[in-house]
């Protein structure tokens, strides 16, 4: 092993054990929560670590990226340079741009950052063509993220306007609804912030059951996440360190 491959399989170890230890002290199964590894700003090589640790799911938040790293990995892993490896699911994170969705629906599995009836219908625009040119399998997943602060600079949908957003992504062509996503506000306190969200997302499931994700959880504040129902967490800087610049 390289220094690099130990030091990643340390702190995977380290943050899977604390999500064991947080899923206990919720009374949820240890397999209740998924770990999304946030592989942004890290090379391929890094991805390629985490695949040969067992990771298969990987967050990345800027198309450009993360369309090239899954090629990259692809390649590295088989060969081939297709859009991804069939065993390997990419989730997009970050904020996305209308003009990118076409380009998104070719790496992309699950968006977790949808917030918008023309993002949701450029989305499902992209996913049908991306399906009828056969550049992609399945329908694409999509997250609604819920703006818990409701500043709409922040990106995400206030909670009254969410139950509409949820029947437009559920009713739209080429995409399926798979849940909730958020962040939550700066300088607010992430237990009440993660409180609100599962109560939301306890609404939008009595009405959409198979809407079950909900992705909530980053390195600084996973065990909140857990306790209040996350199924998902995504986690960059506990698994490969500080990113070198800033970033959303
Ligand atoms: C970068 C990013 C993460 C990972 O955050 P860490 O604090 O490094 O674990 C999670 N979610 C989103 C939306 C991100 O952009």
């Amino acid at each position: 092993m390289t220094d690099r491959s130990t030091q990643i399989a340390s702190a995977l170890a380290g943050v899977r054990e604390r999500l064991a230890r947080a899923c206990a002290d919720a009374n949820r199964a240890p397999d209740a929560v998924q770990l999304l590894p946030v592989t942004k700003f890290f090379p391929v090589s890094d991805a390629r670590i985490l695949y040969d640790l067992g990771c298969r799911e990987f967050g990345e938040s800027r198309d450009q990226e993360a369309s090239t790293k899954a090629a990259d990995l692809a390649e590295s892993i088989s060969g081939e340079r297709t859009f991804a490896a069939d065993d390997v699911r990419w989730h997009m994170i970050g904020s996305v741009q209308r003009k990118k969705a076409r380009s998104i629906v070719r790496w992309a599995d699950v968006v977790h950052s949808v917030d918008s009836e023309p993002l949701i219908a450029a989305l499902s625009r992209a996913a049908v063509a991306a399906l009828d040119a056969g550049e992609r399998a399945e329908p694409l997943q999509v997250l609604l993220q819920v703006s818990l602060d409701g500043d709409p600079k922040r990106g995400g949908v206030p909670v009254p306007e969410l139950h509409r957003l949820c029947e437009l992504a559920a009713a739209a062509d080429g995409l399926t609804l798979g849940g909730l996503m958020a962040v939550p506000p700066l300088d607010a306190d992430p237990d009440a912030a993660f409180a609100t969200l599962a109560a939301t997302h306890r609404d939008v499931v009595r009405d959409h059951p198979d809407a079950r994700t909900l992705s909530a959880g980053m390195t600084a504040d996973l065990e909140i996440a857990v306790r209040h129902g996350s199924t998902c967490v995504r986690v960059g800087t506990a698994l490969l360190g500080s990113r070198p610049i800033a970033s959303d």
